[in-house]
């Protein structure tokens, strides 16, 4: 499929993106593109993809999107980094070997620290370990962020809690996880200990088994929807908020770990219609970014990280969540109607990122 030069250029003044770089190296099979989406609050972070995509096109319209939620995500996060992402083209199990990550992490250094770069879905610590041989513009590769992306989780629904019923307390609130990875495994732990009552479902048997262990009962995956609970917490695909399913949540909340929870903005305003309260994904599960985002900033100054106050700072997810709740109890939208949680995040993020943005135009002497 090709490209017109002006089709490129819509697709990037349409977001205002700053800066797409497409890369390619013959000798090990490379096709990445990087997408730098914007800057104002320091330099863009976002993960490596590596995954087959249909066409160019295609994986041009991912990275585009990525890098788009990338800056909403950081600015939200009250991090100093801007938003980007990066995507290879290929099978992760057929192209990705140590040459092919070497020569991309010699493009990403090339980039000059303008994005700088992690896991994500197709690459490893491992891969981003070997990405780092070839430049500095790296994160994630000391902690893993998966179970600091399931303690913001956690402080977010405890802080949906108090918003919905006035206590955060967990003790005999019942919790649905759908996915049980990485993430939503740590999150059942957690509400476990904490006297949460958990059904878990997942398709991988063996990480069912491990949650039954701690204490949690399971339904079959196609029934987590209609599990009469307190908070519903998808932590496994995104789209999981549709047409279809949302008719059939018995929840309160909805609040978990997983990227792209609504399959559309219009799904936000139903579930405020059904009286259901939606924790914006990428508040909640900002746990990881702000720990890579730790990790980074701690390796340039040669500190080690300081995990007590990364806690701390991972923590205050649930007043973040608190008070774009209510950011959307204040703005009406054109039809009077108040705006959803989810776009209330977006006005929230928008907001920080235009006060910085005007601040530093202001001319310092050097
Ligand atoms: P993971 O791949 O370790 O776990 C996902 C789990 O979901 C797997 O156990 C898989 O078997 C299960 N699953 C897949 N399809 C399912 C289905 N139809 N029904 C039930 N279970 C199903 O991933 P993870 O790292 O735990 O991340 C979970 C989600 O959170 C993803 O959407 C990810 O993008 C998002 N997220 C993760 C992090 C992080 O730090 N890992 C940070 C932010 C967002």
């Amino acid at each position: 499929m090709q490209l017109q030069q002006s089709f490129m250029f819509e697709l990037m003044e349409r977001d205002d993106f700053e800066e797409v770089v497409f890369f390619q190296d013959a000798r090990t099979g490379l096709k990445a593109i990087v997408a730098i989406h914007d800057t104002t609050l320091g330099p863009a972070l976002g993960g490596t993809r590596i995954w087959s995509y249909k066409n160019e096109v295609d994986a041009l319209r991912d990275v585009l999107r990525l890098a788009k939620a990338m800056t909403l995500k950081s600015a939200a996060a009250g991090l100093n980094f801007g938003g980007g992402k990066a995507v290879i083209i290929g099978d992760p199990k057929k192209i990705k070997n140590e040459v092919l990550l070497r020569s991309y992490g010699r493009f990403i250094q090339s980039l000059g620290g303008r994005f700088i770069t992690g896991e994500d879905v197709g690459t490893t610590v491992g891969d981003i370990r070997i990405i780092k041989t070839e430049t500095d513009y790296v994160s994630g590769v000391k902690l893993d962020p998966s179970p600091f992306t399931a303690y913001g989780v956690y402080h977010g629904i405890k802080a949906c809690l108090e918003y919905v019923f006035g206590d955060d307390c967990l003790d005999g609130v019942h919790v649905a996880v759908q996915g049980l990875g990485k993430v939503g495994s740590e999150l059942v732990r957690l509400l476990i200990e904490s006297g949460a009552k958990v059904t878990v479902t997942d398709i991988d048997e063996e990480r069912v088994k491990a949650c039954l262990e701690m204490g949690a009962e399971y339904v079959e995956p196609s029934r987590i929807y209609s599990v009469e609970c307190d908070v519903f917490s998808p932590c496994a695909l995104g789209g999981v908020i549709n047409d279809s399913t949302i008719k059939r949540l018995r929840c309160r909340i909805v609040a978990g770990a997983a990227n792209n929870q609504l399959e559309s903005e219009k799904h936000g305003d139903m579930l405020a219609n059904l009286g259901i309260l939606y924790a914006p994904d990428y508040i909640i599960n900002a746990g990881g970014l702000i720990t890579v985002a730790h990790e980074y900033q701690c390796t340039n100054q040669y500190k080690e990280v300081d995990t007590e106050m990364l806690l701390k700072e991972i923590e205050q997810i649930g007043s973040r969540l608190k008070e774009i709740f209510r950011i959307s109890e204040n703005i009406l939208d054109s039809s009077g109607r108040q705006v959803s949680t989810h776009k209330a995040a977006e006005i929230w993020a928008m907001e920080r990122i235009e006060k910085l943005g005007g601040m530093k135009k202001m001319f310092i002497p050097q």
